[in-house]
Order: C-alpha cells, then structure tokens, then sequence
C-alpha cells in the first residue's frame, strides 16, 4: 500500500483539498478536464490508507458501467481495492436481489433486457400500432417518468408544463401506454431497470431492519457526475445514507446534458441546502485543454445569467487559436474537415486523437463520405454508420428493387417519396425529437440525394440514384478501429481527443430547432460545452451557410459563437469573412490555398521554400525534447511551425516570435536552443 502522503503529492492544492476533506458533506463543483476522478480516487485511497475508511465501508457511484470499471482499476492501483465503485444500478440490484427474498419471499423476479416488446403489447392492447423507433421513443419516455416519480395518472398533467412529447400522440395517448405498460410487466412477473432502484428505494423505506444493515455496511459515500443524477436516484442515495453525511458529490453543473433524461442542472446546487454546512471545493485549473480553447470554453457562459459552474483556468502551453470557420455548403465543409484531418496525421497525430462531433446522428453520412474519399479510416461511438442503420438499409432495398422494376424518367424524387410514403415517411418533420425523428431525419438524407442527383442530372432515375447510393456506401465503408471518432456530442461527454472538430454548428441544429424554451436552450448551450471542452491541442468549430453547394446561404453560425467571433460583425458577415479567410493564395504559386494547407501558406505541392536541412535539424531537436518531456512531438512545436522557422530563419526571439504558432510560453521554454540551431545553420 502506498504512503497516505504519496497519494497527496499528484495533486494541485484544491484537489488536496478534496482528498483531506474525508468526513461530512463535500461538494466537489469541477469544470471539465479538471481531474475530476483523480481527486476523488486519491480522496478514497487517502482515507483508506490513514485508517479513516474501511474499504468495504465506501461506496463510489458513477454514470456508466465503463466509468466504474475504470475507477475500480485506478483505486486498486492505489491500494484501495476493496472499495465498491458501481452504478447506480449495480448497486440497487445487488441489494434488491439480497433482500428481496426476506421482503417478499419467493425468488428475484427476471429483469428485462429490452422494454420493447412490453411497449409493443402495451400498444396493441390500446389499438395501436408501434414501429422501432415509436417503441424506443415510448420506452424512453416511460423512463424519463419512472425516474422522475410520476406516475401513469401523474403523466398528463406534468408532461405539458415539462414539455414532453412523443411523436404525435398526446400526453393522453401515452399516460394509457404507461399504464398499460405497467400491466403487461407485471403480468408477465417482469420488472425493469427503474424497477430496480424503486423496489431498493420501497425496501430501504419500509422496512427499518434491512435499512439499518445496508446502512451499517456502506458508511462513506462518493458520487460522480451528480449533475446527471435524478430524482429517483437522488432518493436512493437519501436511504442510503438515513440522516448522515459523510457524503462526497462532484459534478459540473456546465454539462449537465441529461435532463431530458430526469437529470436537473439544480440538483448539485440543491446540495448545499440539503447537506448545512457542507464544505464546497471548486476545481478551476484545467489539465487537458489549450488555454485558447479554454478561454472559447469559457466564453461559451460569458452572456448567460447561470452564474453556476466554474470559470477554466488552462495549466497547458498556448498552442493554436481555435478555428471558427463557415463554409459555403455542407460538402465544402466535410471536405475541408477531411483535409485537415489528413494533414495533421501527416504531421504525426494518430487518427484515434481526432474526433467530428455533430448534434444528431443523421449529420454523419456526409462526414463518413468525405473521410472514405480521403482513405481515412473512422468508428462511430454509440451509433452504427449511415448506411447500415436499419431505416437506411431497408430504403435502400426498396430503392433498388424499384430501379429493377424499370425506369420512368424525370420524376426520381416524386418517386422516392412515393417509396418511402409506404415505410411511413411524410414531407414534413415530426414535431417532437427522439427517434422518431432521427429516422425521419435519415429518410429525408436520402430524398435529399435523390433531389440533388435530379437537380444535376434531371434525367436521372431509379438506376442513377442506387448507382450513387452504392458509391457513397462504396466510400463511408472506412470503419477501424484505429480511426477518427465520429459521435455525437452527448456521446462524447467525458472523452477527450488531441483535435476535435465541432461540425455543423448553424441556428436550428445548434441549438436544435427543438430548443423553443429558454429552460432547452441553456441545456443546447451546455451540450456545445461538452463539445468545445474534449479538445486538448486543436479545436475547429464549423457551419454551412448552406446545405448544398449553390444554395441561399442563410444560415448563421450558432448564437453560442456569439462572444467568440469578432465583435460588430453579423453573422452573415462573419461566414462571408471566414470564406474570404479561406481563400489565402499559395506564396510559391499564387493559386488559391486548399484549407489543409492554409497553415502551411503554400500548396503542398509547391516546392519547399526553406532550409530543409535545418528543417531536419529541428526536427531531430524536436524529437528529443519530446522524448525527455514525454510529449508528442507536435505539441512541441508542429511540422509547419518547424518549417517557417526554417526558412524565416529568425536571427532574435523577437522575429522567432513573429513565426505562426509561438508565443511567450515556447520562446520562454525554447528561444535558446531553436535560435543555436538557426545560428548554425547559416
Ligand atoms: P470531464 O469534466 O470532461 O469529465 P474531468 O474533470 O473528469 O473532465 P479528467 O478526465 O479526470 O477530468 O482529467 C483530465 C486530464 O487531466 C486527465 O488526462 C488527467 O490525467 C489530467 N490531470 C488531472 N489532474 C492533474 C494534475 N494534478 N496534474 C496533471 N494532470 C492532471
Ligand atoms: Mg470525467
């Protein structure tokens, strides 16, 4: 077991603070990348290792199974195996299972995988029939009920004010489904996964004995990310610690992302009225991001009221200004995003570091298109490709049966809409979100080829579209896992990549056009701040004026860029600017400059117009500081910084200064021997 004090001397002051606070209330309100886990699993392995705690006595809670894993790993690394680290559900099961059969007698009922088919009968036993995504939407929103204790009866009233919906019934509709649901599960002696925490929550309130003895087992408790915890969890954790409070809550009030899953951005401000006299420790210092992006983090707040949450404070070297660009159409902006990818893994960052996030998953296929073209290989976190969602496959089945069936020109997407009429698709969006629309969302990607091929090509048919579906296919199908991460933003909480691209960030998909409350808003906005916060070294945050090459271009930049992009222009303008930004000229050959090679400030193909052999100096140099640093080598300084040293040349710090890409922090750390090098070479 390690020394207690060895288990300090990893931390910066406030995280020590955390990990000597080990009695009484404890709220750890923490910004992203602050070290968050790090604080706390050296919390519990200090009070293990001073003989505070018993391992077996502490509970840690996290958000998801992969969560715990990783904290059960890094508590055993620091000689404090014994302590629990679970889920909520875990945790809740395991003591349901053991008492059940004292409570209730007879054996633990069988948990159910999957709602659906409970849903499904549910359904026809209204008179109703429920495609997948219904099933998925209705099974979500009977969570979102059971976790925020409103009952079937309960429903109607509180779904208006909530704002919920379910594709296009009404909150009657689903409060019979609820109820009905009930029914068949209990019918068919099932229970689900909300079960699970009201049973333990029943048990631990009704029967005094059972609560003592879980109460005498766990006496210390830890909570991650308890700004995503709901009412029906916030319940169990009370019973569980019957009137104590040697409770330790941290969480990030800023990326609270669930509350349309039951979570409250207010339950860790509740905390403090809940718990007197609890000590709060706020963790500012960020470890993981460039203090440019930070400063973009924090600018994302700096026009709300919500006074909750921390400001960043960057403990990283200046690298990059973050990029914010606007592209005429969405093609231009999957391939510019392709391009720098390629460029930067040319410059030695792994593709597994970079990462396109977007707002739903329908944003995908054309990013999965351009990174295929460009021979990129990529996984989709959460989400399968495209082109092998279920909707998708089944579409383009359909559409290739038709074209088989033979050809009537000139009314290609009059006859995709008719195809897809039958599978239940309508010109018009579902008015809720959910998976419902997701699907109407993929369907309409499609219509939307088929009428972009027609508008190209107006003799186009049947057998010209699957011929383009196939290529597309052809293209996105790159999967590895040694890729480009492409996910959506709520999946990629809690992640953290070298590069991030934060790609189609225009009004109406961010916020969502679903966002028509200020309450939804706020909620968008602390979405886009999970996203602007996973990059560590390069952030690029992109939008299309347009859909498609040639269109209006009306729309804007997210609002949420607002105090980010320079002051007094309009967005509109912003977008032209940013298009004029993109059109720098090549300094060898004056043609306009691919965006992968902007940085550069010369085609690629254009000859080197530097020292190369002082280039390989540097290089040699750079090489050797990051291995003494344990860096990599581009956080160092990057293959094109390295380049224009090599032909600026610079002869003081001040003209090494003006090269891209240095400032005070690296001529403060490297000045000196860059310059000796340059000195030599000439
Ligand atoms: P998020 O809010 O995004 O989930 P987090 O607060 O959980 O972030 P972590 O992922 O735990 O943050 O930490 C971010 C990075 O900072 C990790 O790579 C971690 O190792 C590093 N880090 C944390 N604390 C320190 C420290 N005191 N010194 C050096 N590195 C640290
Ligand atoms: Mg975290």
């Amino acid at each position: 077991m390690p020394d207690a004090d060895d288990l300090l001397t990893g931390l910066d002051p406030e995280q020590r603070e955390v990990a000597l606070a080990l009695r009484g209330p404890v709220s750890v309100v923490a910004g992203a990348g602050t070290g968050k886990t790090r604080a706390i699993t050296h919390r519990m392995a200090y009070g293990v290792a001073t003989g505070v705690y018993k391992p077996t006595e502490v509970l840690a809670v996290t958000f998801t199974t992969k969560a715990a894993n990783e904290m059960r790993v890094r508590l055993r690394e620091l000689g404090a195996a014994g302590v629990q680290a679970r889920t909520f559900h875990s945790a809740a099961l395991r003591q349901a299972r053991f008492f059940w059969p004292h409570v209730y007698g007879g054996e633990f009922p069988e948990v159910t995988q999957s709602k659906f088919p409970l849903v499904a009968e549910a359904m026809r036993r209204l008179g109703k029939r429920a495609d997948t995504p219904l099933l998925r939407d209705l099974s979500s929103e009977i969570e979102w009920a059971k976790v925020s204790n409103i009952t079937p009866t309960a429903y109607a009233a509180a779904a208006g004010p909530a704002r919920r919906e379910v594709a296009d019934l009404s909150a009657g509709d689903v409060a019979n489904v609820l109820a009905s649901y009930e029914e068949v599960k209990r019918e068919r002696g099932r229970i689900d996964m909300e079960d699970i925490l009201l049973v333990t929550a029943a048990i631990l309130a009704d029967d005094e004995r059972i609560a003592a003895r879980v109460r005498q087992q766990y006496r210390w408790f830890v909570v991650d990310e308890f700004q995503d915890v709901n009412p029906l969890q916030s319940t169990l954790l009370d019973l569980w610690l019957g009137g104590r409070d040697d409770i330790c809550v941290v969480g990030d009030p800023r990326q609270t992302i669930y509350s349309f899953a039951g979570a409250s951005p207010q339950i860790l401000a509740s905390f403090a009225r809940k718990h007197e006299g609890a000590q709060r420790i706020e963790l500012v210092r960020n470890y993981r991001s460039t203090p440019q992006i930070v400063a973009a983090a924090n600018a994302v707040f700096a026009r709300t009221a919500a006074a909750d949450g921390v400001r960043l404070l960057s403990q990283q070297e200046p690298g990059d200004p973050v990029t914010y660009v606007g592209f005429p159409d969405e093609l231009a902006e999957a391939n510019a995003v392709a391009n720098e990818i390629a460029l930067l893994h040319r410059r030695g960052m792994p593709y597994r570091e970079m990462a396109i996030l977007y707002r739903i998953n329908a944003q995908s296929e054309a990013f999965e298109e351009a990174l295929g073209e460009h021979g990129i290989p990529y996984s989709m976190r959460g989400a399968t490709g495209f082109f092998n969602r279920a909707e998708v496959r089944q579409a383009v089945t359909l559409l290739r049966g038709s074209a088989r069936g033979g050809e009537t020109e000139g009314h290609l997407v009059d006859d995709v809409r008719a195809i897809f009429s039958a599978m239940g698709h309508t010109d018009d969006p579902p008015t809720a979100a959910g998976a419902v629309r997701d699907r109407w969302e993929s369907l309409h990607a499609i219509v939307t080829m088929a009428s972009d091929l027609a508008e190209a090509a107006p003799t186009a048919g049947m057998t010209a579209l699957v011929a383009d579906l196939d290529r597309r296919i052809e293209q996105a199908h790159a999967p590895a896992v040694d890729g480009v991460t492409l996910a959506t933003l709520h999946s990629a909480k809690g992640l953290e990549w070298d590069a991030v691209f934060c790609v189609g960030m225009h009004e109406g998909m961010m916020p969502s056009v679903h966002a028509d409350t200020p309450v939804l808003v706020e909620e968008e906005r602390r979405l886009f701040y999970v996203g602007v916060t996973r990059a560590r070294h390069d952030l690029m945050i992109s939008w299309a004026a347009s859909r498609k090459p040639g269109g209006r271009g009306s729309r804007q930049p997210t609002r949420f860029l607002d105090t980010l992009l320079p002051a007094g222009h309009q967005a509109r303008q912003v977008s032209a600017q940013a298009r004029q930004r993109k059109v720098a000229k090549c300094r060898v050959c004056n043609e306009i400059l691919a965006v992968a090679d902007r940085k550069l400030g010369r085609c690629s193909t254009c000859p080197a117009t530097y020292d190369e052999e002082l280039y390989e100096t540097l290089r040699a140099w750079r090489k050797e500081q990051a291995t003494e640093q344990g860096k990599p080598a581009y956080v160092i300084f990057t293959d094109a910084t390295l380049q224009s040293i090599a032909e600026a040349k610079p002869a003081d710090a001040a003209a090494l200064e003006r090269v891209p890409g240095i400032g005070p922090a690296k001529i403060e750390q490297y000045a000196a021997s860059v310059l000796a090098l340059v000195e030599e070479a000439r």
